[in-house]
């Protein structure tokens, strides 16, 4: 049976047979390559950027695999206020990002109030720009409220979409069904949702990822961030094993296949893991990279994870040397917002 090609034309396949998809690395040529030239007929050789501000390291939550949880009492922490939000989106917009990711452990210091009014004055001052949120559980109303404000994207990886694992993964605080509702309330409300999850994290299984692929085609989110987990020593997975990007990229093609029209970014823990990572990335499927736009003297602060590269550059090196990396895999990044392109779009044309 040639599962490549089925899942090409079908979007779809059995348990048993993603299965072996996931598990063989003897179909990753061909399915590279099928991922590549689906991604080519919807989104040409087009890379999206995305100016990333990691705005507070403070976290309430103690998820077990994440370098900035709460009970992590070695980091360092520290919070950016609205003035220096800005201005690392003015420099974004004069260097041609029109996305800001405004990502952050979720802090109640920040309140829906002091979020909104950020993000109305980043909506006024860039028109042209589309603004993602990275914040974390909220309730329904304060989504909304972020919406009306003039958020339109939000990003809230699932981690794993099955019960057991999640609370392998996460205290008894925190729960999936939580997780789920709130991208389904997100997606009601009207943001382009992104959610994803870990590759290789403590304790999963070929099942689990299984789950994950279900549970994204129930959600049907816009856009897929799936990367390699990786340790950080500060956490009680310090002595666990990193993801592989062999399993990475072949799930990154595989999302391709089944969501044609997602947009997956070529993760900065790719580019941790194996210094080609997001050239491979890209080679894969991902049509997305996310530069860090946050002020330099912070970024080695935004740890989750250890080894994070890019945190010692100024934007533009960060922009400049990604437009290599990209360029040398085939591909050209572009200024535009990035939205996601629907499949009815391509119908009507
Ligand atoms: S993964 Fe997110 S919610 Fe969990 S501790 Fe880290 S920043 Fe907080």
């Amino acid at each position: 049976m040639d599962f490549v090609k089925k899942l090409s034309e079908e979007r779809n396949l059995s348990d048993c047979e993603l299965k072996e998809l996931i598990e063989s690395s003897k179909y990753d040529e061909g399915l590279f390559a099928a991922a590549d030239k689906k991604r080519r007929e919807i989104y040409g050789d087009e890379v999206y950027i995305r100016g990333l501000i990691e705005f507070t390291n403070y976290c309430k939550n103690n998820c077990y695999y994440c370098g900035i949880r709460r009970d992590n009492k070695n980091a360092e922490r520290y919070r950016l206020g609205e003035e220096d939000i800005l201005a690392c989106c003015e420099e974004g917009h004069r260097l041609g990002f029109r996305t800001f990711v405004l990502q952050g452990g979720e802090d109640p210091f920040y309140t829906d109030k002091m979020l909104c009014d950020i993000i109305s004055e980043i909506r006024s001052r860039f028109e042209d720009c589309a603004i993602t949120l990275s914040v974390g559980e909220k309730t329904k109303e304060s989504y909304k409220a972020f919406f009306d404000a003039g958020a339109n994207r939000y990003l809230l990886r699932h981690e794993t979409a099955s019960e057991a694992h999640y609370k392998k993964l996460h205290p008894d605080s925190m729960s999936l069904e939580t997780r789920k509702k709130c991208l389904f309330d997100l997606k009601e409300i009207g943001f382009q949702v992104g959610s994803g999850f870990m590759v290789g994290s403590p304790y999963q299984t070929t099942e689990n990822i299984i789950e994950d692929i279900r549970f994204l085609q129930k959600l049907q989110p816009d856009m897929i961030g799936i990367g390699p987990f990786i340790s950080h020593e500060e956490t009680p997975f310090s002595s666990f094993e990193n993801g592989g990007m062999e399993l990475t990229l072949r799930l990154i093609s595989i999302l391709r296949l089944i969501f044609p029209y997602a947009l997956i970014p070529s993760t900065t823990a790719l580019g941790t893991i194996n210094p080609q990572g997001r050239e491979l990335g890209l080679k894969a499927g991902a049509n997305v990279v996310m530069p860090n736009l946050s002020p330099v003297n912070v970024r080695k602060l935004y740890t989750l994870y250890d080894n994070k590269i890019c945190t010692g550059e100024e934007a533009a090196q960060c922009k400049g040397c990604l437009e290599n990396r990209v360029k040398s895999a085939g591909y050209r990044i572009v200024t535009d917002i990035g939205n996601v392109k629907k499949e009815k779009e391509k119908i009507c044309r």
